[in-house]
């Protein structure tokens, strides 16, 4: 009875969260109706432990990419829309963590869901912060691979500022997930959980540099992730890479290595 209770409020608390963020314009429509699936599986099955790591994930990443959506405008890329995350990117970011949270409901006394769920968000968060704040490093970024300068927003693209935002970033929902830990020992869960998110937004850029299709558009010539239209309405030509392998596997790639970090530690 009290499990049915909890899993009404879920609904109901994602359902608002998800329309605050539909007419904030964090989310495209397809986004909110996969915000409304992730929040009530991460705040039914898991619990305000569970649902305190996502909301501080979803609030501080909606902000960074406002922020810079803002930024971005303000430079005259006026054609940018900037920011709304749809269906996929939504799965791509708590999609694994919603797993977990489901593992948790089925294995309600093991600590390895706990662990893979914070490592899980503080991959994604850390991935998120480092795209949004890296861009502002003083210098040109350096591809992760070769360590060659490139063009800064290039995929697998390194650098100061990227990598401190993404420790900042897998801190946060790391720290966070230490204090409300279910069983207690905040220094284990916050180093696991930073661990595995630092690791997780490495194998990002990694694949970023290597094996994920990157596109090129022709209108602004830049490399971007974005097909079939860039953000400037330009179709975009595929210059490396897996065809298959968009930006939001990527991302799942990033939560996935996050979260084995934190089941196999
Ligand atoms: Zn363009």
């Amino acid at each position: 009875m009290l499990q049915l209770i909890q899993f009404i409020l879920a609904i109901l608390f994602a359902a608002f969260i998800a329309y605050a963020a539909f007419r904030a314009r964090s989310l495209s429509r397809s986004g909110a109706w996969g915000a409304l699936l992730v929040g009530t599986v991460i705040f039914g099955l898991g619990g305000w432990r569970w649902a305190v790591l996502l909301l501080a994930f979803f609030i501080s990443s909606s902000a960074l990419t406002r922020t810079a959506a803002k930024r971005k405008a303000a430079l005259n890329e006026k054609f940018d829309k900037g920011g709304q995350r749809d269906l996929g990117q939504v799965l791509a970011n708590g999609g694994i963590a919603s797993i977990f949270a489901g593992l948790n409901f089925i294995f309600p006394h093991v600590t390895w869901t706990w662990l893979a769920f914070a490592a899980s968000l503080a991959a994604v968060n850390a991935d998120t912060w480092a795209t949004e704040l890296g861009v502002l490093n003083p210098s040109m970024p350096r591809l992760i691979t070769s360590g060659k300068p490139v063009e800064r927003g290039t995929s697998g693209g390194i650098s100061v500022y990227g990598t401190l935002a993404a420790l900042g970033g897998a801190a946060l929902i790391a720290a966070l997930a230490g204090l409300v830990s279910p069983f207690g020992s905040f220094w284990l869960v916050t180093g696991v959980a930073i661990l595995g998110g630092l690791l997780g937004s490495l194998f990002d850029s990694l694949l970023g540099a290597t094996i994920q299709a990157i596109y090129h558009c022709p209108h602004c010539d830049k490399e971007t992730e974005k097909h079939p239209l860039h953000t400037c309405g330009t179709p975009t030509v595929q210059v490396r890479g897996w065809k298959w392998l968009n930006n939001d596997l990527v991302n799942l790639g990033c939560a996935l290595v996050g979260a084995l970090i934190g089941f196999v530690l």
